[in-house]
């Protein structure tokens, strides 16, 4: 696969921009991670900040609409019916942040808007040390005896002209009623307000089970680590923030706070999940995740074209010119670019230029020579079949000589084997042959050995092999399905030859021996008893054949 250079850039291009994106998601990741943490617990702050206000502002409320109806002189004529009347007005004011409203008057005789009466002796309504110089009370968390809910009173003292305490007005204002403000106080989805008193008691929590019963503690806790360093914080600063464990869920929380003005000692907590803070920084991550994928999509394609643009030129050029290389009639066109590859084909488009001119030559030098050579071997067969001639032919009658009968012989008897011939051998000799030389001279000896020669050739058949053994003799093997037949043959040759009347000499004669190969008989063997044949045929007469 890494052979290709398409392959070799797109797998370069994606790692690198694999890399990358991950560098860039990291710088990101870590950058954005401690903006948005401090946005986040910034707004956190202010969020707790800005409701500890409103909740201050709220008993800064109540505490106005209780110095109204303080102020009010017709109050400090201890006028029942009106006191009542005044009771009623509070709580209808108060729009169901009250669930009770309380007269006391100087002599501890209390009056509460549901009918009550009692005398008193929780110390906030007894004239004391309390009402010196204040112009409101509000009390810790309490549980009174006409509420059936813990409560939180806030009183007013009701002071005659002289400026002396003659009694107090108060309101009771149940913890649900903080509960209900503090539950839309939200950061992220899940992020909740909750509430601790200065006795660091969790007064408001939106886990009821908390609520009135667990205590804030400077001590490590086993459920929420961490979280006793915020507590020792709250002693020391009005606002702040800290992180602690949830070992319940096992994540990490934030958690910022802020005192109350008017609730002293009082804290206002806002909690949010960690994680929640950061979706915002995940949002961010995973638009840069499907940005750069589509990018790197979009990259890859563009690379994909751009790297066939260059590969798709050299793969033609490579076909070309393995083609051009096995076909010598392929017109080698190449590829027509100013680029390298252009120059590449141009210069392969050269080459094979001057290769083929080279072959051309070549081939026409080899041709030549070729036909050079083919003339000279036609030359040299010719010559070759002329010494061949010379070789095997007797220059004289132009039979076999004897050396060709020899090498010829055994073809011969391997093919009358096959042919399923018998073979004879016949040796003839001419009679009285010196007479003629002597008689005539040794040309006309010649002359007479040439016509004999030339009637044996018409007379014989053209498969057998005739050949001048030596001088005035002649071997001849015959082919014939029998030895008689051979005899019989060759017996009228010789009849009609004798009768021939030849210039100068006349008629001529010759004796003949003649024998049929035995079975697995030597050449020498049976030339022996061919030769004992003619020499009986002279012996008996001449112009005659003996059969052996
Ligand atoms: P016979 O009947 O017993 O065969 O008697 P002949 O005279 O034929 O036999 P002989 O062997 O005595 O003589 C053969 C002669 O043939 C001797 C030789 O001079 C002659 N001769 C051999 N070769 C040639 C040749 O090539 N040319 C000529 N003109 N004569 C030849
Ligand atoms: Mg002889
Ligand atoms: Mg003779």
């Amino acid at each position: 696969m890494f052979q290709s250079i398409k392959a070799k850039v797109i797998t370069i291009f994606s790692l690198a921009m694999i890399i990358f994106t991950c560098l860039l998601l990291t710088i990101v990741f870590i950058n954005e991670r401690e903006r948005v943490l401090d946005l986040e617990l910034e707004k956190s702050t202010d969020i707790s900040k800005m409701h500890a206000n409103l909740l201050s502002q709220e008993f800064a409320q109540y505490v106005a609409m209780l110095q109204m109806v303080s102020d009010n002189p017709q109050l400090k004529t201890n006028d029942k019916p009106f006191i009542m009347q005044q009771l009623q007005r509070l709580m209808m004011i108060g729009k169901g942040n009250f669930i009770n409203a309380i007269y006391v008057d100087k002599n501890f005789n209390l009056t509460d808007v549901l009918g009550h009466e009692n005398k008193v002796t929780n110390p906030l309504f007894v004239h004391g040390e309390q009402w010196r110089g204040k112009e409101y009370n509000i009390t810790v968390l309490m549980q009174s005896k006409f509420e059936k809910t813990p409560v939180i009173m806030v009183a007013v003292p009701i002071l005659n002209n002289q400026q002396e305490w003659i009694g107090s007005i108060a309101v009771a204002v149940p913890i649900s009623a903080l509960t209900k403000k503090l539950s839309p106080i939200k950061l992220t989805k899940q992020s909740y307000a909750w509430l601790v008193d200065s006795n660091n008691l969790i007064v408001s929590h939106p886990s009821a089970k908390l609520v009135l019963k667990s205590t804030l503690s400077t001590e490590e806790s086993k459920s929420y680590p961490g979280f006793y360093k915020i507590v020792k914080q709250i002693n020391l600063q009005d606002h702040g923030y800290g992180r602690y464990m949830d070992a319940a869920i096992n994540e990490s929380k934030i958690v910022t706070f802020s005192k109350v003005d008017y609730l002293p000692g009082w804290t206002l907590f806002v909690t949010t999940k960690e994680s929640e803070i950061f979706i915002a920084i995940y949002q961010i991550l995973y638009n840069i995740l499907i940005i750069s994928s589509i990018l790197m999509a979009i990259f890859l394609i563009f690379i994909s074209q751009l790297s066939n643009s260059v590969t798709r030129p050299i793969i033609k050029l490579t076909k070309e010119i393995k083609v051009a290389v096995s076909s010598k009639n392929h017109d080698f066109e190449g590829v027509n670019s100013k680029d390298e590859i252009g120059q590449l084909s141009k210069a392969f488009k050269g080459s094979f230029k001057k290769i083929r001119s080279h072959t051309e030559h070549l081939e026409k030098v080899v041709n030549e020579r070729t036909e050079e050579i083919s003339t000279k071997n036609a030359l040299l067969s010719e010559q070759n079949d002329k010494l061949e001639e010379l070789v095997s032919k007797d220059p004289l009658t132009h039979l076999y000589n004897r050396r060709a009968f020899m090498s010829l012989l055994d073809k011969e008897l391997a093919r009358a084997k096959r042919h399923g011939a018998t073979i004879t051998l016949a040796i003839l000799d001419i009679d009285h042959f010196k007479k003629v030389n002597d008689t005539f001279g040794h040309n006309v000896g010649d002359q007479v050995l040439c016509r004999f020669a030339n009637e044996l050739v018409n007379n014989m058949r053209t498969e057998d092999l005739i050949c001048r053994w030596g001088g005035e003799e002649f071997v001849i093997l015959l082919w014939e399905a029998t030895a008689d037949g051979a005899f019989n043959r060759m017996d009228q040759i010789r009849e009609k030859i004798s009768k021939i009347q030849l210039d100068t000499v006349g008629q001529i004669t010759f004796s003949t021996g003649m024998v049929t190969m035995k079975e697995g008989e030597e050449f020498k063997d049976w030339l022996h008893r061919a030769d004992d044949a003619l020499y009986k045929a002279k012996a008996t007469g001449r112009n005659r054949i003996v059969k052996n």
